[in-house]
């Protein structure tokens, strides 16, 4: 940092404090999800919210302000393909972001989505949609002048919504690939349904200690590549994986004893998002190589879109494979015992892989999982500008289950309220994920065609030439490019629906006979 100009240490160094400050409450959350007992809950309610305040203070510091305008002003810096220059860059976007938005507006939103939580939560248990509309339709209104304000009224107040999670990203771009890719995917699961042998899948539900699990998924995330010295596992009841700090990314799970490959794909699941942090370029005493970025923009994941693409790529294209079984199979009996004696590496890549229709997103498989999400982008799309009331969101709702996932929604309680996010006014958050499938096909396709011999090294346990490529790719990057512009740097092309439809059809249809 040293052959830098004081204004970009001292803007470093801001940077720094500030992520310490994430660290410190990033910490007091991942206990409250783990350790805390319950006696903590309000004294740890207080503290979460104490954290907060110090860190919208020093990230909206005016001094913060005029650090970025003399960075900016310094074209020596500011401007060209370097970390500095992306640094300055997003800090500035970042800056300007958080500034928009009046104070008032900010806890008037925290005050709505607090009841509206509330609200959401008595309406799913009485299935009773009526009665959280109201608090629905004022979190919209509040999210409605929140987008404006970050959009300065151009363009479609959506995109200044997604942009929080997926920088860059717009609506209609969004629609453009959804649309086609919604009407291949519905085709093909409900082909499936009506004319697939689904194969016997009753491996999964034989009984396996919850602590043999652990044993095993630790095995595995070590094998392909997380660093236990720089992580670790603990059990949670909503599984997520957090990076707390350079050099400490800690990951949850849940352990059901009938249901071993839950827990096995969701350690998978958080481990990938956990590679990416722990490939983010944080210098060299954190095995990385160049400066240290930690606390900068260029030290942070980019998006929801491209963590998620890491974590679905790890659990479903490399875990629900065959030339994973391969590996995995003598290990996990060896693990496990005579319980899964018979298994092959084929009966168990068979039995994990899956497209059966069902009307709740979270428990959703890796065929029908872009369904659900696709459904929601369309409706919180219509409600937010007001193309559709949200007293015909219901009926809406339980239309596109109809023609999409070929179900009749029972219930508002299986239906329009099983998610928090709307309640939490996180409007735009949804196509992230199916965003996440899509990167993760086509950067899945991309490195099979430079790496040949891909298949045959995951089947002899040694992943860390996959692991290589999204260092060098994706992890390594961190926010100096735009997902769009990582995307096609990594693999040469804008991201289309083309690799995930082929990706879905090449899998499923052989499983179900077809
Ligand atoms: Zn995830």
């Amino acid at each position: 940092m040293s052959s830098h100009p004081d204004h970009y240490i001292k803007l470093a160094n801001h940077a720094k404090k500030a992520s310490h400050l994430q660290s410190v409450a990033s910490l007091l959350g991942w206990d409250q999800e783990t350790y805390m007992p319950s006696g903590g809950a309000d004294a740890r309610a207080e503290q979460v919210s104490l954290m907060a305040g110090l860190q919208h203070e020093m990230l909206t510091d005016p001094k913060l302000g005029d650090l970025i305008g003399a960075c900016t002003a310094d074209t020596s810096l500011s401007q060209g393909d370097t970390r500095e220059a992306a640094n300055i860059r997003e800090m500035r976007r970042d800056y300007d972001k958080r500034t928009k938005i009046p104070g008032e507006l900010v806890s008037a939103l925290a005050e709505a989505t607090s009841r509206a939580q509330h609200a959401w939560k008595e309406a799913r248990e009485n299935s009773d949609f009526a009665s959280f509309k109201p608090m629905l339709d004022k979190v919209l209104d509040l999210t409605r002048e929140k987008a404006t304000c970050l959009s300065d009224g151009k363009g479609e107040l959506y995109d200044a919504l997604i942009d929080d999670y997926e920088p860059g990203a717009k609506a209609s771009e969004i629609e453009a690939i959804f649309t086609p890719l919604k009407k291949e995917i519905s085709d093909l699961v409900l082909n499936i349904a009506e004319n697939g042998k689904p194969p016997n899948r009753d491996v999964l539900n034989r009984p396996i200690t919850p602590a043999k699990q652990e044993a095993f998924g630790k095995f595995v995330a070590e094998s392909c590549g997380f660093d236990f010295s720089r992580g670790r596992l603990d059990v949670t009841t909503h599984p997520f994986c957090e990076g707390v700090g350079p050099g400490d990314t800690r990951m949850t799970t849940r352990y059901r004893e009938s249901s071993w490959t839950d827990s096995l794909y969701g350690i998978m699941h958080e481990m990938g998002h956990g590679l990416y942090e722990q490939g983010l370029p944080l210098g060299p005493s954190h095995g990385q190589s160049g400066e240290s970025q930690i606390g900068l923009p260029c030290g942070e994941a980019v998006s929801l879109g491209i963590h998620e693409s890491q974590s679905r790529l790890w659990e479903n294209a490399v875990g629900c494979s065959l030339p994973f079984w391969k590996w995995a199979l003598p290990h996990a009996k060896q693990f496990f015992g005579e319980v899964i004696g018979d298994q092959t590496p084929e009966t168990m890549a068979a039995s994990v892989t899956t497209a059966e229709p069902s009307l709740i997103r979270v428990e959703a498989d890796e065929g029908t999982y872009n369904l659900h999400i696709m459904i929601r982008f369309e409706l919180e799309r219509a409600i937010l500008s007001g193309d559709l009331d949200t007293a015909d969101l219901p009926a809406a709702w339980n239309d596109a289950y109809k023609t999409y996932l070929g179900l009749d929604v029972p219930s508002d309680k299986e239906g329009v309220l099983q998610d928090v996010h709307w309640s939490f006014g996180l409007i735009g958050y949804f196509p992230t994920y199916t965003l996440g499938n899509l990167y993760a096909a086509q950067f899945w396709a991309q490195v099979r065609s430079e790496n040949p011999e891909l298949d045959n090294q995951i089947a002899s346990g040694e992943f860390a030439p996959l692991l290589q490529w999204f260092r060098k790719n994706v992890h390594t990057h961190g926010r100096r490019y735009s997902p769009a512009q990582l995307c096609e740097k990594a693999t040469g092309k804008p991201l289309s629906n083309e690799p995930l439809v082929s990706y879905l059809k090449d899998k499923l249809y052989p499983v179900y006979g077809l």
